[in-house]
């Protein structure tokens, strides 16, 4: 058996030197190195900005993104979606596990990779099972751990699809967590998305009683979803490309005193603008969503003089399944219109 890097650099076919994730080609051989996990993968959690651009691409036909993906998968050995660069992840069950791997699974366990699809080997043989409004998809097929991979054993108390769906968004729950001070005021962009919801739960428990949480959505349908199980202080319909609008309707909100901290977790381009001027100079802005342009927030932001930190939405910060998983735990109602919306 080969001895493999724990990065995963061994499987980089092209361009030569880079790490996975990065990298155009990587080797999906499902034959493992010394130190990688093979699973047998069971569903894909595709990550959102990619699906619905995979599925705008597609027409909204089936046939049509089963192709797409599959063809992604084929050039590059993962899926990586070549127009957002992003990926999602997968659950599945450890079929094999090298000597070397150093962790606690063993061969039968059932996890869920916390690492991106853009940098995981995957082989699909078939693709068994399509639904868009979640995003998930389930195959026939099998993808490769690193060493350095993330992953959660799937918990015994939550029903599989419910914790995919929520680790998939792991990450922003958790900073989330960690960003909101006691009587802060927190806007979250895309409020009534799967991110969202658990966004605006961290962050309303984290501002306490003396805090302002506000749920910014594009419609009305999505946040109802926020306002049925009361997530917020305050809700807005606004279209978050358009950054005047937003940014009057968030000054009048909070009497001209804007946001100390703005996430935003939409699915579309062009919602820059509208976190930086609805953020507070010193504030915050963190951009979990994939569809988020590094060029434009820099640029933008410097453009009307805004003094704000930017985070880039690091898909993982300590701790950040079981925070998340713990926000299910913790809130019934959210974890029934999870169930009911992702599982
Ligand atoms: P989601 O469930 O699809 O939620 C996105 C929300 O944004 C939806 O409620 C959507 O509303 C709303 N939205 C769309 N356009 C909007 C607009 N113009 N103004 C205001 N709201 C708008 O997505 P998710 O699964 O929570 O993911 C959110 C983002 O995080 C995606 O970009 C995803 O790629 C990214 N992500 C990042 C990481 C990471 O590691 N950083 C990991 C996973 C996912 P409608 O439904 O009404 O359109």
């Amino acid at each position: 058996m080969k001895s493999g890097c724990p990065y995963g650099t061994h499987r980089v076919i092209s361009p030569k030197g880079v790490l996975p994730q990065p990298a155009d080609i990587i080797d999906n051989t499902m034959e493992i190195y010394d130190n990688e996990v093979l699973i047998d993968v069971k569903t894909l959690n595709i990550d959102s900005a990619s699906f619905t651009e995979i599925e705008k691409r597609a027409g909204g036909d089936l046939e049509e993104i089963k192709k797409i993906m599959l063809g992604i998968v084929e050039k590059a050995g993962k899926h990586k979606n070549p127009w957002t660069g992003s990926g999602g992840m997968l659950i599945g069950t450890v079929k094999e596990i090298g000597p070397k791997f150093q962790g606690d699974l063993k061969v039968g366990d059932k996890i869920a990779t916390l690492v991106s699809l853009s940098l995981t080997p995957l082989k699909i043989e078939q693709i068994l099972d399509i639904r868009p409004k979640i995003d998930q998809v389930d195959i026939k097929g099998q993808a490769i751990l690193f060493q350095s991979g993330l992953y959660a054993k799937l918990p015994a108390d939550l029903p599989e699809g419910l914790a995919l769906s929520a680790l998939d968004v792991a990450g922003a729950p958790a900073q989330t967590a960690k960003l909101v001070k006691p009587g802060q005021t927190v806007l979250v962009i895309g409020g009534g998305g799967k991110s969202g919801l658990l966004c605006l739960y961290e962050a309303k428990k984290r501002a306490g009683v003396t805090g302002k949480v506000i749920c910014a959505e594009y419609s009305e349908q999505a946040l109802a979803k926020a306002k049925q199980l009361n997530l917020a202080d305050e809700y807005l319909c606004v279209d978050a490309t358009d950054a005047v609008v937003t940014y009057e309707k968030i000054t009048k909100i909070t009497n001209g005193e804007l946001c100390d901290l703005v996430i935003n977790n939409v699915n579309v381009p062009n919602t820059e603008m509208a976190s930086i001027l609805s953020c507070k100079d010193d504030g915050t802005v963190y951009f979990f969503s994939m569809a988020t342009n590094f060029t434009k927030a820099a640029l933008g932001a410097e453009g009307v003089g805004k003094d704000v930190n930017m985070i880039v939405g690091n898909g993982y910060t300590k701790g950040h399944s079981e925070i998340t998983l713990q926000c299910l735990r913790e809130h019934q109602g959210l974890r029934e219109l999870f169930q009911e919306l992702y599982a």
